[in-house]
């Protein structure tokens, strides 16, 4: 296996491996080891990246959609050509297994497959006109220079999305992608030039976000901002975007609601919701399984068969063939994780599973089940982002419909119900941007994904993600006297 990679930031096309700016250490958040050295941007090198952004812009705008979507197809086969690698890097950085790495690899390759093609179809309107001899067109156009904010969490992914549809609406794209995972999006960046794609049309930077993300949203330059993250920074940078009115795609933090019926089978559920809230990327998710509310008629089978499942999965470092859930990002994960089971304990909630950290290297997190969860507990009323599930009873679904929804977030709720009734009755009544019965999977590359509330604004995914990069002009003409 090929080492971790020398980091770089990639502006117009030219590698920059140091910096006036400085250096940051990147680590592994299983062995807590420092594998990389990332330089930072100076002003400089932001004022370059702005430069080529909008030098590319004109050029990438004008190439024929058919054109643009080939190069686009080229780096979803680079992207599986080398995912190995990249699941590696991921892994290394990032902490989630190889197996995990390397299905987000593919789907960042199928980002830049669908976008290929959802690029071309990015149609006008013929608008019967009011006078004789005239003709009325709705035309859409690229927005502009965009800059895309990507997390840590899924760092393939986040970026790959938000670089895929910038490119295929027509717009260049500067990435500045979390300095805690940075490899991944640099092997992402990389893939995008050993495509062809042109110098200045995929930018990348990193530094400190703040600054970063500042100075580049001051530039007239950039028409549009995609950020995923937490919720207070999404606001910070909403703030900052009024300034210029630059278009805002916000994916911020949940607190996914799980609705588990008395006709649902327990285990079943249990065993579906585990493979969202532990197996994937150890919870730190932004659509994962958060807040359990399980009638009271199958309240303990469930219970007790998600503390089993959690009991028996095996964590460790994500290089190893047998881990099934790896360690978390970073101690900031540790250190929530610490709080809210000591607070959810102090207010009265047991343990069923789990509830403690592994060992005293690596930020390993034993799968945590709790019940009798207090509603006041922070954990029912601040998204976990790991792997913590707290339980609760229910038993009417118009109160559970109702709690579910007294939160500020709304991105994605779950329910289990054989019942159609139930699930019209939930898919009406709760105030999310997805919400799925009897599994787990809430985004794909074609579907729209994104929240409601102060979980964000606008949708990555499908063509909506594509329209959130695109203006409309209207163009009238007389063409008849
Ligand atoms: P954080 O709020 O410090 O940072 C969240 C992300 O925003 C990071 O990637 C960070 O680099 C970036 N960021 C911070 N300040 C910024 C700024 N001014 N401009 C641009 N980018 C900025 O939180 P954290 O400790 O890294 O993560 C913890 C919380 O963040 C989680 O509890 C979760 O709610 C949220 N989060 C959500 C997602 C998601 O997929 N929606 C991903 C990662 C983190």
């Amino acid at each position: 296996m090929e080492a971790y990679p020398r980091l770089q930031m990639i502006i117009d096309g030219q590698g920059i491996a140091e910096s006036a700016a400085g250096m940051l250490a990147v680590e592994n958040p299983a062995t807590e080891e420092i594998v990389g050295m990332l330089p930072c941007a100076t002003t400089e090198h932001l004022d370059q990246a702005l430069e080529s952004s909008a030098r590319a812009f004109e050029r990438w705008r004008k190439m024929p959609a058919e054109d643009r979507g080939a190069l686009l197809s080229t780096v979803a086969h680079i992207l599986i050509e080398r995912i190995a690698h990249i699941a590696y890097v991921l892994c290394l950085e990032q902490g989630k297994s190889i197996k995990e790495a390397e299905a987000e690899v593919r789907y960042a390759a199928q980002v830049f497959a669908y976008s290929a093609e959802e690029g071309k179809r990015v149609y006008g309107r013929i608008i019967p006109a009011r006078v004789a001899g005239h003709r009325q067109m709705a035309f859409k156009y690229p927005i502009g220079p965009s800059l895309g904010l990507s997390p840590w969490n899924f760092p393939a992914l986040v970026p790959s999305r938000k670089i895929a549809t910038a490119l295929a609406a027509g717009c260049s794209c500067i990435i500045k992608a979390s300095e805690e995972t940075p490899g991944t999006a640099m092997l992402v960046v990389q893939a995008c030039h050993d495509a062809g794609i042109p110098p200045g049309v995929v930018n990348l930077v990193f530094g400190d976000p703040p600054t970063v993300s500042e100075y580049l949203m001051k530039s007239h330059i950039i028409r549009k901002i995609s950020f995923t993250g937490s919720i207070p920074v999404g606001k910070h940078l909403a703030r900052l975007a009024a300034e210029r009115l630059q278009r805002c795609t916000l994916e911020l933090g949940g607190h996914a609601p799980v609705i588990v019926m008395e006709d649902a089978d327990p285990e079943f559920a249990a065993r579906t919701v585990a493979a969202g809230k532990f197996f994937r990327n150890a919870g730190q998710v932004c659509v994962a399984p958060t807040r359990f509310f399980v009638h009271e008629r199958v309240y303990q089978p469930f219970a007790r068969a998600l503390a089993d499942i959690a009991g028996g999965i095996k964590v460790g470092d994500g290089r190893e063939s047998s881990t099934e859930m790896g360690p978390l990002a970073n101690a900031r994960r540790i250190e929530a994780m610490e709080r809210l089971v000591d607070d959810a304990t102090r207010r009265g909630a047991s343990i069923l599973s789990g509830g403690h950290r592994i060992g005293e290297t690596g930020y390993f997190w034993a799968p945590t089940v709790l019940t009798d969860v207090d509603g006041n507990a922070q954990i029912m009323n601040e998204e976990p982002f790991g792997p913590l599930a707290p339980v609760v009873p229910f038993t009417r679904l118009d109160d559970v419909v109702m709690e579910a929804n007294r939160l500020p977030h709304g991105l994605a709720a779950y329910a289990f119900t054989n019942s159609m009734r139930h699930a019209a009755h939930i898919a009406e009544g709760l105030d999310v941007g997805v919400v799925t019965f009897n599994h787990v999977t809430a985004a794909y590359p074609e579907t729209p994904f994104g929240g409601v509330k102060e979980s964000g604004d606008g949708r990555e995914g499908g063509p909506e993600g594509l329209e959130a990069f695109l203006v409309t002009r209207y163009v009238s003409e007389a063409v008849a006297a």
